[in-house]
């Protein structure tokens, strides 16, 4: 599978959370509930996407949601990519 940087990671699952909130708000402020159903479905996107790419380029474990660390908790990699 092809690697992704993981601040393209975290760009890209933030805005994923953003546009899900965002669709969560209207879909519930104009009382339409698909758009409350698409933005779970984004959620989850960002969740299974997040599970996938990211990850400690070295060793390859989970960095967590956190992810914001400088450093790899599993094995002190330097995380700046
Ligand atoms: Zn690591």
């Amino acid at each position: 599978m092809k690697k992704i940087p993981l601040r393209q990671v975290r760009i890209i699952s933030w805005t994923l959370y953003a546009l899900a909130i965002l669709l969560i708000l209207l879909g519930w402020l104009l009382r339409l509930f698909w758009l409350i159903a698409a933005a779970l479905v984004v959620m989850v996107a960002a969740i299974v996407f997040l599970a996938i790419f990211n990850r400690c380029p070295r060793c390859g474990r989970f960095l967590g949601h956190a992810g914001e660390a400088a450093f790899c908790p599993h094995c002190g990699e330097r995380l700046d990519g």
